[in-house]
């Protein structure tokens, strides 16, 4: 049986995905169709916001942060050390911890020094980092659900880019897109006071958090059709 215990890693959880997800995955969607399902579910989530129902917000952000692992496993790119590089405990353009860009009008990205003894071991470790790095209440949860959307949207280009090219640079920058877009997930997580970590415990305790079998056996028509 697979599952997703409280103190797992970001790898980990990626691994978890591609055990449970990868055979269907595999069968039934390319980069482009995973791309759609996480923007499908990441606007449930803004959905959410709008509406103030943090379950809503909740279920929704966990299937579409699900679908970017998928996405990434297909494309090979481990995201834990993406998120480090570009935040070592620091925001990822003006540098500091917490992030100054609003106050000192940071217009340039700032070069980082990299402290590897502050690696955040867990994803609850992760999440914690970036709620120093991004106090949630130094922003509204509807600016926070903003963000994600840009940044899901510059994710998506970068996507795009690379499936017209295929050229190694496109996939660079596919790999810093992907640290940014995970620190805007973790962002409306802790502005919606949601752990993380424990949530996924709960909803992946026992293989796929549908049908229950890993890997998972749903149809590609109950995963079209799948409404939380
Ligand atoms: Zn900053
Ligand atoms: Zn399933």
């Amino acid at each position: 049986m697979a599952s997703i215990k409280k103190d797992t890693t970001i790898n980990e959880y990626q691994d978890f995905v591609r055990e449970v997800y990868g055979l269907n995955n595999d069968r039934y969607f390319n980069v482009g169709d995973m791309l759609t399902q996480i923007q499908r579910f990441a606007m449930r989530g803004l959905k959410g916001i709008r509406k103030d129902d943090r379950e809503k917000i909740k279920i929704n952000l966990l299937v579409s942060l699900s679908w970017f692992m998928s996405l990434l496993n297909q494309l090979h790119i481990k995201i834990e050390n993406e998120v480090w590089k570009r935040f070592p405990y620091l925001c990822s353009y003006c540098g500091s911890c917490p992030c100054c860009c609003k106050e000192k009008h940071v217009k340039e990205r700032q070069k980082v020094f990299v402290d590897e003894s502050k690696r955040p071991k867990t994803l609850q470790d992760f999440q914690n980092m970036f709620n120093k790095i991004y106090p949630p209440e130094k922003r509204s949860q509807q600016d926070a659900g903003i963000h994600l959307a840009e940044e899901l949207g510059e994710f998506s280009e970068t996507i795009l880019t690379y499936l017209g090219r295929h050229k190694d640079e496109d996939f660079g920058n596919i790999a810093l897109e992907t640290a940014d877009l995970f620190s805007c997930f973790a962002g409306v997580f802790n502005s919606a006071g949601i752990n993380l970590a424990e949530e996924l415990s709960s909803m992946f305790s026992e293989n796929c958090h549908d049908c229950k079998k890993s890997p998972c056996q749903c149809s590609f028509l109950e995963i079209m059709e799948y409404e939380s």
